[in-house]
């Protein structure tokens, strides 16, 4: 498996503060798990404004911005790094549409919010995006590294 090009891939994921609220934190880590992903860090943390402000820098003129980061600083969010081949876009189809009127049943959005500001999770857009948001979240000591067995889903 070593050869497969995109194996190493990382993204993050981040169950919102609707999200831990609602007690989805399990549902989204089991959907995470089962496609054959494998989960390198993880931790609940108050976000501060600044951390937010790095994380949604693209979108500080937006109208809605100052109620997302009212809304991402509203409780505690969970921080996962999850890994594996292709993970950043096979991520963001399984968290769905933005517009969560336009999230398709069965994915993430789709099946658990009705709005886009409160939309339940994050994950980044690309692999660039990742690699500036798992180093933005994350310390390089709080990811690990680890090997799968021979019965894994995954590569
Ligand atoms: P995504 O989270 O799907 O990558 P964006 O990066 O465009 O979406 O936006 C970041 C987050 O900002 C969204 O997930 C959502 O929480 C919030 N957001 C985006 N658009 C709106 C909007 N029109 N009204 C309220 N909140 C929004
Ligand atoms: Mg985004």
């Amino acid at each position: 498996s070593a050869g497969i090009p995109g194996i190493q891939e990382r993204t993050l994921v981040a169950v919102k503060p609707d999200g831990v609220q609602r007690r989805l934190v399990g549902d989204v880590i089991k959907r995470f798990e089962r496609r054959g992903f494998k989960l390198v860090g993880m931790k609940l943390l108050q976000a501060n404004e600044g951390l937010l402000a790095e994380h949604y820098h693209e979108l500080r003129r937006k109208p809605f911005y100052p109620a997302l980061i009212h809304y991402m600083t509203s409780g505690p969010v969970v921080a996962m790094v999850w890994e594996g081949y292709n993970v950043v876009r096979t991520s963001r189809a399984m968290v769905g549409d933005t517009n969560s009127t336009e999230a398709k049943p069965g994915t993430i959005r789709g099946d658990f919010s009705i709005h886009v500001s409160r939309n339940v999770v994050h994950a980044s857009d690309s692999v660039e995006t990742a690699q500036r948001e798992i180093s933005l979240w994350f310390h390089s000591n709080e990811l690990v590294e680890w090997d799968c067995c021979d019965y894994s889903n995954t590569y």
